[in-house]
């Protein structure tokens, strides 16, 4: 080697005999790199046009353990594999996608592992292409680096710290919550985790730039440190997710509190290089040993809790409750057959009629989704579209009702309009104007009769191609009509500038504006006035009874759509409509929108000295309950109310009518961060081991569990079967 060296070196006065470099040739050349091969210092290899690998250098599949011919022709994405856990914020786009797209290849880390042993091994390469551009394979060299692969790797995880923020990184915070559970199990002492994801990170990350994104983590992490204190864990655990563990906490009251106040605090803008981002952050809480024993228990949990939150509109906490693994697995279940539910020609769509607000004839049809799951039976779109938006698949499902409500209007008499909602994910999605093109064109249906529905949340992203994609779409000779109206980011403003058709009122606003101290009805004039003025209809959704419907007519909306008139119908009911005339939809419904009627229904369990009595629940406050089932059971009564999961609320009965009481709570329930009450404390998993049980997480049945067996000679009330009522 130091031969080949000294000769380069030496080489312009060739005194040494050595090779002049000027001089050298094609065959001088050949031998430089062959030696240079052989010395390990650097391997060489090279691929096809299809990214089979047709070189290796012989050390390197020496090294790699397996003969070069072995090697050759195997793809070269098999021979060269991602490192594990590499890069955890996913910035980098993988290896296998960057030789896909044919870029060239800045050194990076691979592992080699055929069998005969692991190394890792730096590569780099680049494309090699012919006169005419043709694409003919790879150039690459390659060094092993397992030495100082493995040594970084290792110091990494003794070091414990997140280099970016300075907090614990994953490695300690899973050690030191592994190490908190055991020692506090054997204590009895309980730990509260929280689990933090910021929302909209990755717009800052993708807008603003890497550097700005990783100032702004620093920036969360000093606040969460802020919020804390000292004395508390916190780590960073992914890119841009973060975990709290609390040692001695399980009062859900002081839990969510704190949740409240990090979402506050973090959802605060912040200030990076003088410009302003706003992000937000959505929180799960997991309580040991309520909500799990073992660590992966507990952080699961914790993660199903975030989850929820996420889904449950962001900027949210949750509490961990066991039916958030039953929605999961329901989820689950969903998200695999929805994929086949289009060739299984499950889904359908039905029409709801639109009515005129002055004849309650039909103006238009809104089109909704329904699957006819062949288990489960109809599944709402509500459950199954935002699975859609997830996985990907809403193009796919959004095509397919685009496509059939534009072939079935198209064999109805006349020529009824019919609305089609769009998620804001289709509507992001770039080939959107060509699928809508497509469709019109092939299945030849007028434009005019055919009604997009968008909703506000298109607004929050790249406003200015929302409002070029919404001239194209009416280039087209489509309708657009603004859907949901006033749930979400509605500013005035763009409406002026976006070509809308038609405003949906949204059925919370229509829900219960007649009721008194409702500024409801208000709105609803605010937002007809504005939309006669710009010129676009009005549509009242939801309406349900009868005031309902005086009141948005009243206000001036020009249409109706709701269960008053008819719910959503199958096409061949619409059609049967238009063929005899009958386009008036008479409303029935209930006179007056009743408050009441949406409560809840659930068994519940109710101890009284030393029995323990099925009751329903039929109203729940934060200060007290409406049960039924037990005839006749004194004022003044004492009970505990067994809520589930665990959750004892020791009460008094206030009032007492027949089959029916009204109990007030000692200690108020509190809010579990989504509609839900929840109580403070919970029965924990340590007194039910001490009743001579496993230690488990609590399910939905655990006192009833215990308490089932309790029961005195004489109970004290008359246990009613309220289904007869
Ligand atoms: P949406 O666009 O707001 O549709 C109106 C929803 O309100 C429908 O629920 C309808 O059945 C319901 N509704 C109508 N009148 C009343 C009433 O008087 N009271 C009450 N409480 N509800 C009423 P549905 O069919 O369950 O659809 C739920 C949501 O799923 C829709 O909300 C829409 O966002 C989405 N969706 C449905 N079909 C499709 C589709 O084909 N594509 C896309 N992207 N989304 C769809
Ligand atoms: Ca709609
Ligand atoms: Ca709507």
């Amino acid at each position: 080697m130091a031969g080949l060296f000294s000769r380069l070196k030496n080489g312009n006065d060739g005194a040494d005999g050595g090779v002049p470099v000027r001089a050298f040739n094609n065959a001088s050349r050949a031998s430089l790199l062959e030696s240079l091969e052989k010395s390990d210092l650097g391997w060489f290899w090279a691929s096809d046009a299809k990214g089979v690998l047709s070189y290796i250098s012989p050390p390197a599949a020496q090294r790699a353990g397996k003969p070069v011919e072995d090697i050759i022709s195997m793809p070269m994405t098999d021979v060269f594999q991602p490192v594990e856990d590499s890069d955890d914020r996913g910035t980098e786009r993988p290896l296998k996608f960057q030789l896909a797209a044919r870029n060239s290849i800045k050194p990076v880390t691979v592992e080699i592992n055929m069998g005969e042993g692991r190394s890792w091994w730096e590569i780099a390469a680049v494309p090699q292409t012919d006169n005419a551009g043709t694409f003919l394979g790879y150039h690459g060299i390659a060094r092993d680096v397992s030495d100082t692969y493995e040594s970084t790797r290792d110091a990494e995880k003794l070091s414990r710290y997140d280099s970016l923020t300075g907090l614990s990184n994953r490695h300690r915070m899973s050690h030191q919550l592994g190490a908190t559970l055991t020692a506090f199990r054997a204590s009895k002492r309980s730990c509260a985790i929280m689990l933090l994801d910021l929302d909209r990170f990755k717009q800052v990350n993708d807008t603003m730039g890497h550097p700005a994104g990783d100032e702004l983590l620093k920036q969360v992490a000093a606040r969460l440190q802020r919020v804390m204190g000292d004395n508390i864990e916190i780590g960073r655990i992914g890119g841009d997710e973060f975990q709290v563990i609390m040692p001695d906490e399980d009062d859900r009251g002081v839990l969510g509190e704190l949740a409240t106040r990090i979402i506050q605090m973090l959802s605060q803008p912040y200030s990076i290089n003088g410009m302003r981002a706003i992000i937000g952050c959505s929180v799960g809480v997991a309580v040991a040993p309520f909500d799990g024993i073992e660590e992966d228990e507990l952080v699961k949990a914790a993660d199903l809790a975030l989850y929820s939150a996420k889904g449950g509109g962001r900027g949210a906490f949750r509490f961990y409750s066991s039916d958030l693994r039953d929605q999961a697995s329901y989820r689950h279940q969903i998200e695999s057959d929805l994929r086949d539910a289009i060739a299984r020609d499950e889904l359908e769509m039905h029409y709801q009629p639109i009515v005129d607000a002055k004849t309650h004839r039909v103006a238009c049809v809104e089109a909704l989704m329904r699957w006819n799951h062949t288990d489960r039976g109809m599944i709402s779109p509500a459950d199954f579209i935002p699975v859609a938006e997830d996985v990907g698949i809403i193009r796919e499902l959004g095509e397919w009702a685009l496509h059939k409500v534009c072939t079935t209007i198209q064999e109805w008499p006349g020529d009824i309009r019919a609305a089609i909602n769009v998620s804001a994910v289709q509507f992001s999605s770039d080939d959107f104007i060509e699928i809508v093109t497509r469709v019109l064109k092939s299945t030849g249906v007028d434009p005019a009769r055919v009604e997009l529905e968008i909703t506000e949340s298109v607004f929050v992203g790249d406003m200015d191609r929302a409002l070029s994609m919404f001239h194209e779409l009416k280039g087209l000779g489509v309708r657009l009509s603004l859907d949901d109206f006033g749930t979400g980011y509605s500013s005035l403003s763009y409406l002026r500038d976006a070509p809308f058709d038609k405003i949906k009122i949204d059925q919370s606003f229509v829900r219960g504006c007649t009721a008194e101290d409702n500024k409801n009805d208000a709105i609803i004039a605010a937002v007809v006035s504005l939309a006669r003025a710009l010129g676009m209809e009005t549509v009242a959704e939801g309406v349900e009874s009868k005031d309902e419907m005086r009141a948005v007519t009243e206000e001036g909306a020009t249409l109706l759509q709701g269960m008053l008139f008819s719910r959503a119908i199958p096409g061949s009911e619409i059609v049967e409509r238009l063929e005899s005339g009958e386009l008036e939809f008479v409303p029935r419904g209930p006179e007056k929108y009743r408050s009441d009627r949406r409560t809840e229904f659930r068994k519940i369990g109710l101890i009284h000295e030393n029995d323990r009595y099925n009751v329903f629940l039929r109203n729940l406050s934060k200060t007290g309950a409406k049960i039924e089932g037990l005839l006749d059971v004194p004022i003044g009564t004492d009970v505990v109310v067994d809520l589930g999961g665990g959750q004892l609320a020791v009460a008094c009965v206030r009032r007492s009518e027949g089959f029916s009481q009204g109990v007030e709570f000692e200690t108020p329930l509190i809010s579990d961060g989504a509609e839900g009450l929840c109580t403070r404390h919970r029965v924990s998993p340590y007194q039910i081991e001490a009743a001579g049980r496993p230690l488990r997480a609590l399910n939905d049945d655990a006192v009833a569990a215990v308490t089932s067996t309790m029961h005195s000679n004489t109970k004290s009330f008359v246990e009613v079967e309220i289904s007869k009522f």
